[in-house]
């Protein structure tokens, strides 16, 4: 699974995937900012935050 996310949404993020996988989940900034919308609001998604699998 994973959720591409803006700055303000990442913890939200970290903490769903947590809570999914019970893992601690892999942060990485997006290299394609303005092209994807963040899962939570309308901005610009700026970070992936992913399962390990
Ligand atoms: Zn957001």
């Amino acid at each position: 699974m994973e959720k591409k996310v803006c700055k303000e949404h990442v913890e939200i993020a970290l903490d769903i995937i947590v809570d999914e996988t019970g893992e601690y989940p892999v942060l990485e900034e997006l290299s394609t900012s303005g092209q994807v919308t963040c899962a939570f609001c309308d901005a610009d998604a700026t970070y992936v935050v992913s399962s390990k699998k």
